[in-house]
């Protein structure tokens, strides 16, 4: 076991009971459990109005969507840039539900921040030092995916880059890394929940949806992800799958989104019971 050292922002430091709360809209993330859901990508306005609604009307609090989307391939769909980032603006003025997109270019965080409640740093661009070093300076909350290929140590320094730019809002977004397994698209790795617990004062949630890549192991893992102390998960949803232009085999369908929803109530007043047994207090699913 490789000691996680110099974390001198994101580390606990001694200071064992240090926790992070990021408040948004409605949502204490780190105090309360948020569900952070959506399409993979925005395609158009119906899917993405249609998705915020029936997330909304579900529980979710927060809508995800990809604007810019950084894919594998050049030719794949990448996006419709400002365009979907005018479409989720007018999701959250119908639902209510704060943003959650993307931003991949160092050059774009300025004007992203006025679309985004939180700026999503995917995997791709986990170490991308100069887009770390602008969303510092953004005075919007970072949801910061774990690198495919990082380690703990290596993850929390990407963090650090963050908080040392002056911004104190970091969420950490375990998403799966890369194994010899090829039956699922990722290993989703839960136990990083708890080892981010006891190394760092930074909220991190869980995304079971690029973590596994199949539409049947989301809700196990989203309920183990509940069960491993997360803060709070992130789930793509499309209101019609077969026809999701990207991710297209991990895309849940809303009723399902409503019966994990269901199932994660009820799972987290266990938790609270555990919780409170050990003297932890409670998290709260809200609404
Ligand atoms: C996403 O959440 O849209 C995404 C591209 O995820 P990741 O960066 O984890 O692959
Ligand atoms: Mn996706």
């Amino acid at each position: 076991m490789v000691p996680v050292k110099n974390l001198k922002l994101s580390g606990l430091n001694g200071d064992v009971r240090k926790r992070t709360v990021i408040t948004v809209g409605d949502v204490k993330i780190g105090e309360d459990f948020v569900v952070i859901a959506g399409p993979c990508s925005v395609e158009s306005e119906e899917q993405t109005l249609e998705t915020a609604r029936r997330v909304k009307a579900a529980g979710a609090n927060m809508l995800r969507g990809g604007a810019f989307k950084p894919r594998t391939s050049p030719y794949s769909f990448q996006g419709l840039g400002m365009k979907g980032l005018k479409i989720l603006e007018k999701a959250k003025k119908e639902t209510g539900l704060p943003i959650v997109t993307e931003v991949t270019d160092p050059r774009d965080v300025s004007w992203v921040c006025e679309y985004a409640d939180v700026l999503q740093i995917g995997t791709r661009n986990m170490q991308n030092y100069s887009l770390l070093q602008e969303v510092g300076k953004a005075r919007k909350p970072a949801l910061l995916k774990r690198g495919m290929y990082s380690t703990l140590s290596e993850w929390l320094n990407c963090a650090e880059y963050i908080l040392a730019g002056g911004n104190e809002e970091v969420i950490l977004c375990e998403r799966g890394i890369r194994t010899f397994e090829t039956y699922t698209r990722n290993t989703l790795d839960l136990s990083i929940v708890p080892s981010v617990k006891e190394v760092s004062h930074l909220p991190v949630i869980v995304d079971p949806s690029h973590g596994t890549g199949r539409l049947s192991v989301i809700e196990p893992m989203s309920l183990a992800a509940v069960a491993a102390g997360a803060d709070g998960i992130l789930i793509e949803v499309h209101h019609n799958p077969s026809e999701a232009i990207c991710d297209k085999d991990q895309a849940m369908p809303p009723d399902t989104f409503e019966g994990l929803m269901k199932k994660l109530r009820t799972l987290r007043s266990c938790m609270d019971e555990i919780n409170r047994s050990n003297g932890r207090g409670t998290m709260e699913l809200s609404s």
